[in-house]
């Protein structure tokens, strides 16, 4: 049996268990795409006001360090505070499911978790101000439309809350799952490979994003259509696609909160 087949008996397998069909099944509107090359995401993007008026009670679960627990927490994205290895309580338990769900031999592999607001705020501000000085004649409502398509508006952006990450598969001979695209490339980088449900993939990739998709939809998150990488629970996205009256995790600060942890009292 090829790796292919495998794959795709693993996940037939993983379906059956998870019911991942009916799971998902009042997503499939947000995340259809068209078979076009590129494909056209017919989703609802993080810049579109009705995730901005989701409201948020937030649980203050405390943020944790994913370093600490079985997660393999890869250094690509890492920063001297450690910000990018943790994650809210929550969503660290239901990761630990999504573990459990994948086939024996596969691995989970952490590239981005929390991104302090503040951080968030600074790139953002920052492409705000490239883009006014290109285009003197656009308004504030162009600049920060254009802004948005890029990155993600600090008020609504998924890393700040701790509820989302960024995560590849290692494979049972213990190198990483090939996806299609590497984590973080962008839809011009990749001719739009990057998108989730992207055609214009190989069939190994295709399985290995099928069975991430499963494990991750099994454990509760949701994915953003445009990066195959990227899932997030509790926060706004999550609370619009699967219909949740109330967020429950937003945005935490760097030094400030009163449950983010403060990164220079750790070792
Ligand atoms: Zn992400």
């Amino acid at each position: 049996m090829d790796a292919v087949d495998r794959i795709a008996t693993e996940l037939r397998r993983l379906q059956a268990r998870a019911r991942i069909g009916s799971a998902t099944a009042g997503l499939q509107r947000y995340y259809r795409v068209t078979a076009d090359t590129p494909p056209v995401i017919d989703a609802v993007l993080l810049s579109d006001a009705r995730i901005a008026a989701v409201p948020v009670r937030d649980c203050a679960e405390p943020l944790i360090d994913l370093r600490e627990s079985a997660f393999e927490v890869d250094q690509r994205q890492a920063d001297a505070e450690g910000h990018w290895a943790l994650l809210r309580e929550g969503a660290a338990h239901r990761l630990e499911q999504a573990q459990r769900a994948l086939p024996a031999g596969y691995r989970l592999v952490v590239v981005e978790g929390y991104r302090p607001v503040e951080l968030q705020r600074r790139y953002f501000a920052e492409h705000m101000t490239f883009l006014r000085e290109r285009n003197p004649e656009w308004d504030g409502n162009q600049v920060r439309r254009a802004a948005s398509a890029y990155i993600s508006p600090p008020e609504v952006a998924p890393h700040p809350t701790g509820g989302a990450v960024d995560l590849t598969l290692r494979g049972p001979d213990g190198r990483l799952c090939w996806m299609g695209t590497e984590v973080n490339d962008t839809p011009e980088e990749s001719d739009g490979a990057c998108y989730t449900n992207a055609a214009n993939i190989c069939a190994e990739s295709r399985a290995n994003r099928a069975l991430l998709h499963a494990a991750m939809s099994a454990a509760g998150f949701v994915n953003y259509p445009t990066e195959w990488w990227h899932w997030s629970i509790g926060e706004r996205y999550w609370a619009f696609v699967t219909g949740t009256e109330l967020a429950r995790y937003g945005a935490v600060s760097q030094t400030r909160g009163p449950y983010g942890v403060s990164p220079s009292r750790r070792a």
